[in-house]
Formats: C-alpha cells, sequence, structure tokens
C-alpha cells in the first residue's frame, strides 16, 4: 500500500504524453512530470522525484473538451466552489 498520494493539480494532454503538476503528499512539493498517454485514466506508481517517497498518482481521462481544444492557450483557472448555500427559510 502506498502511503504517498501524488495529487494531480493540472493537466495538459499533448499529442506525445500527458503533462502533470503533481503535488506530492508526503513533502508538499509541487512538480511536474510527463507520462504516455497510454497510461490516461490509470494509476500510477513511481517515486517523488522531490523527497523520493513512492506513491500514486491518479491520471486524468482526456475530457472530450480537451481533445477539440487543442491548441488552446495555456490558461490557469482556479476553480474553488465552496459548499452551496441554499436559504430555504420563508
Ligand atoms: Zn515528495
Amino acid at each position: 500500500m502506498a502511503s504517498t498520494i501524488f495529487r494531480v493539480q493540472s493537466h495538459k494532454f499533448s499529442q506525445d504524453n500527458i503533462q502533470t503538476t503533481l503535488v506530492c503528499s508526503r513533502c508538499d512539493e509541487v512538480f511536474s512530470k510527463e507520462f504516455p498517454l497510454d497510461l490516461e485514466g490509470q494509476t500510477i506508481e513511481f517515486k517523488c522525484p522531490v523527497c523520493g517517497a513512492p506513491g500514486e498518482a491518479d491520471l486524468p481521462y482526456k475530457s472530450a473538451e480537451e481533445r477539440e481544444e487543442f491548441e488552446e492557450d495555456f490558461e490557469e483557472v482556479d476553480e474553488e466552489e465552496g459548499g452551496e448555500d441554499f436559504d430555504e427559510e420563508y
């Protein structure tokens, strides 16, 4: 069992590989790594390049949008959606 999780912070599919930005749960460092397109949607194990801890990451699937918007510019979008507030008071 892996004690370290690499969270995919952002990712981008290129023609040859998956470019990801990952965060190590052990050392909290952010690093980028590229994976072959074959690994799309899979859980892969590797060692953190920063602290060397073995861990695993869940690679994203390429979405339909990403297949179409291939040539779009890099845009960092912060998606922080908090809890939804429903006021049901009369
Ligand atoms: Zn690390």
